[in-house]
C-alpha cells in the first residue's frame, strides 16, 4: 500500500505509527483496546471529533449559524454528549432519536425533527418536548402537524424542506436533492404549503430547508440549490412570513481512499455571500464530515484461504457490523495494525456472514498476517455502528471512546442470550388443544 495514500487517512483519523511499530489513537495502541475489548471493537477519538467541530464552526466566522449534528451518523451517547458540549444541536430523523438526543444532554431548542415519514406519535413527542423546528417534508404532514398542534393548543416552529431539484453527485442511494424523489416539498406545491400555514395559527414558519445528500465533495450543488432556497425565502417574505433560519441540510463529504474533499473553508467561501445577504441564522446538519474519519473498527482475522487463484482473510466482522460495503460499494481503507507499513499482497478482506456480498473489502493491499492478526478498518465513525444488525445472529459489536491517553467502553458488546430473550417460542401454551 503506497504511503502516499495512508498518510493523509491516519492522520485525519488521528491515527500515528507508535514506537513498537502498531498503530495509536492518541496516545492510545488499538492493539491494548482490542485485547481488553475483543474484536470486533468500534472506537472513536474524541479529539478528532472536537477538531471537526472546531473547524467547521470557525468556517462560519462571524456569519450567525448553528450546527445540528446529524444523529443518525453515531448515535451513541458518548458522542453525542461530546458534541453537546461543543455546542451543536442535533438533528434527528425519529422518535427514537429525540430521546437519544435528550438523553445525551442537548437542550431541546437545539433540536431540529427531519424525516418524511413522522408518525403522529412522534410529531406529538417533538412538540411536547419543545423542539427548536420540525422540518416538514410534504404538505400532508404539515397539515397532520396542524391539527396535532392546535390539539396540543401549542405553537410549534416549523421548517419547510424543499426539494430543489438538484442532483449531488454521490451514489444514487445517498442523493436526495432532486425531484421524483421522497425527499422534501417540490417547489411548485409551496402554494398549497402557505395555504395550510394561512389557516392556522399554531405553526410558524420560522425556517426554510434543504439538504441535498451525503458525501458531496463540491460545494456547486449547494451554489445551485441555495439559489432555489432564497427565491423561496424571498417569496415566503412576500407572503407575509418572516423566517429566520435558512437550515442548508449536511452532506460534506470526506475521504475514505484517496479523494479530494472540499476543506471545509472553501465550501463556506462558496456559499457564504448568498447566505449573509439573508440576514437569517444559518442551520447546517452534518453528520459524517464530523465523526466518520474519527471512527474505526477493529477486526481480527479467523482463517485465511486460497481459491480461484485469490488471497482470501475472513475476518471476525462482517456485513451485519460494516453494512457500508455491501450497500454502497463503499470503500474503506483497511490497514494491519501491527504492521501498517508492511509490504503486501491483494488480499480480499471478507466477513462470515452467509451472503456473497458479506465482504469489508476486495483485492486490498495486505501484508501476510496470520490467523489471529488484528486490523483497523478506517472511516467507520459514520454509519457504521449505526447500520449494524443481529443478522446471523451475531452480537453488536463494542464501542470504545479514546480522549487522548484515556480510552473507555461507551457501550459493552452485546451478549447472545440477550439477543433472544425477549422471544416467545411457544406463544399458544395455553390454549386447548
Ligand atoms: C442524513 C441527513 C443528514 C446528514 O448527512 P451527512 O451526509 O451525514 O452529513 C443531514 N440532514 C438530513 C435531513 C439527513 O437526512
Amino acid at each position: 500500500m503506497g504511503a502516499g495514500v495512508l498518510t493523509p487517512l491516519l492522520a485525519d483519523a488521528g491515527l500515528a505509527v507508535g514506537p513498537a511499530g502498531d498503530l495509536l489513537m492518541g496516545e492510545v495502541p488499538l492493539r491494548v483496546v482490542a485485547e481488553a475489548m475483543g474484536t470486533p471493537t468500534y472506537v472513536y477519538n474524541a479529539a478528532v471529533i472536537r477538531e471537526r467541530f472546531a473547524r467547521l464552526d470557525a468556517a462560519f466566522g462571524a456569519l450567525p449559524h448553528r450546527i445540528c449534528y446529524a444523529v443518525k451518523a453515531n448515535g451513541n451517547l458518548a458522542v453525542l454528549r461530546l458534541l453537546a458540549d461543543c455546542g451543536a444541536g442535533a438533528d434527528i430523523v425519529s422518535g427514537g432519536e429525540l430521546l437519544r438526543a435528550l438523553a445525551a444532554g442537548f437542550p431541546a431548542e437545539r433540536i431540529v425533527f427531519s424525516g418524511v415519514g413522522k408518525t403522529d406519535d412522534e410529531l406529538q413527542a417533538a412538540i411536547t418536548a419543545g423542539v427548536g423546528h420540525i422540518n416538514v417534508e410534504s404538505v400532508a404532514e404539515l397539515r397532520r402537524l396542524a391539527v396535532l398542534a392546535e390539539a396540543q393548543g401549542a405553537r410549534v416552529p416549523v421548517g419547510i424542506r424543499i426539494n430543489p431539484d438538484v442532483t449531488a453527485e454521490t451514489h444514487p442511494y445517498i442523493s436526495t436533492g432532486k425531484g421524483g424523489l421522497k425527499f422534501g416539498i417540490p417547489i411548485d406545491q409551496l402554494p398549497d404549503a402557505y395555504a395550510v400555514l394561512d389557516e392556522t395559527s399554531a405553526l410558524v414558519l420560522d425556517a426554510l430547508a434543504m439538504h441535498l445528500g451525503s458525501q458531496i465533495m463540491q460545494p456547486t450543488p449547494w451554489v445551485a440549490a441555495l439559489d432555489r432556497l432564497l427565491e423561496v425565502l424571498a417569496n415566503a417574505r412576500r407572503r407575509g412570513h418572516a423566517p429566520t433560519t435558512l437550515d442548508i441540510g449536511g452532506g460534506i463529504g470526506i475521504r475514505y481512499r484517496d479523494e479530494a474533499p472540499m476543506a471545509p473553508e472553501d465550501w463556506v467561501a462558496a456559499i457564504h455571500a448568498r447566505l449573509a445577504a439573508t440576514g437569517c441564522t444559518v442551520q447546517l446538519e452534518p453528520g459524517r464530515f464530523l465523526v466518520g474519519p474519527a471512527g474505526v473498527m477493529l477486526t481480527r482475522i479467523v482463517h485465511r484461504k486460497h481459491s480461484g487463484g485469490r488471497e482470501i482473510a475472513i475476518v471476525d466482522a462482517g456485513m451485519n457490523d460494516l453494512l457500508r460495503p455491501s450497500l454502497y460499494q463503499a470503500w474503506h481503507q483497511i490497514v494491519a495494525v501491527d504492521a501498517p507499513e508492511a509490504s503486501t499482497v491483494p488480499t480480499d478482506v471478507v466477513g462470515p456472514v452467509c451472503e456473497t456480498g458479506d465482504f469489508l473489502g476486495l483485492e486490498r493491499d495486505l501484508p501476510e498476517v496470520p490467523a489471529g492478526a488484528l486490523l483497523a478498518v478506517l472511516g467507520a465513525g459514520a454509519y457504521a455502528f449505526a447500520m449494524s444488525s443481529n443478522y446471523n445472529a451475531r452480537a453488536r459489536a463494542a464501542e470504545v471512546l479514546v480522549d487522548g491517553d484515556r480510552w473507555a467502553e461507551v457501550r459493552p458488546r452485546e451478549r447472545l442470550r440477550d439477543l433472544f430473550a425477549s422471544e416467545t417460542p411457544d406463544p399458544f401454551a395455553d390454549e386447548a388443544r
